[in-house]
């Protein structure tokens, strides 16, 4: 559990607590540091670029930290059954600032649509049934069917990046005995051919 300080000139991650940079010998107290998290939860080491706010990243270290929490007190599998859409946010966002991805149009979706439908569920609860549950909501409500597309597209993407990224599979109760992670198999989400388009 750790944060880190990037080096604004060589990248470098150094220890919070060094004022110059290990590697180059930059000062670290300059603008242009980047704050990073640098943590294991539920045997998987999770690296965050965070951003400029050191407040920030010790928010979303305190944050892993409980998920670590749980995840000890649970057990990988029962950890992976509880792993909300919601928990997957925060990633996901700082993935879409970093590479540049629309993200002001993302999180309105997620803000508005995605997070107060789907936000509660755990990863294993988003099914495909689920998801024309959502989908034919808001067509009845008047969203325009483009929209709705997007948001849906939106959803399969932080899915796709959680597969990617190897946040905890869940695992169906039907299948007992295999360790959380091991067989890869698909997230119950429509994989192409699933979206109707507009
Ligand atoms: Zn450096």
């Amino acid at each position: 559990m750790a944060l880190k300080k990037e080096c604004p000139e060589c990248k470098y991650r150094n220890s919070v607590s060094l004022r110059r940079c290990a590697g180059c010998g930059a000062s670290l107290v300059s603008q242009g540091v980047v704050y990073w998290v640098d943590v294991w939860v539920g045997g998987r080491r999770i690296r965050e670029r965070v951003g400029p706010s050191r407040e920030a990243a010790a928010a979303r270290e305190l944050k892993l930290k409980q998920e670590k929490a749980r995840a000890k007190v649970m057990g990988v599998r029962e950890f992976a059954m509880s792993y909300r859409l919601e928990d997957l946010w925060p990633r996901y966002a700082t993935w879409c600032k970093i590479h540049n991805r629309d993200f002001k149009g993302k999180k309105s979706r997620w803000v508005n649509r995605l997070k107060p439908f789907f936000g509660k569920k755990t990863l294993n609860q988003i099914t495909r049934r689920l998801v024309e549950t959502y989908r034919n909501r808001r067509l009845s409500e008047g969203a325009r069917p483009a929209s709705v597309n997007r948001e849906v597209s939106l959803l399969r993407h932080m899915l796709r990046m959680a597969v990617e990224w190897g946040v905890p599979r869940p695992q169906s109760p039907g299948r007992p005995g295999k360790p959380a992670g091991g067989k890869r198999r698909p997230l119950a989400v429509p994989h192409g051919g699933g979206i109707r388009k507009a």
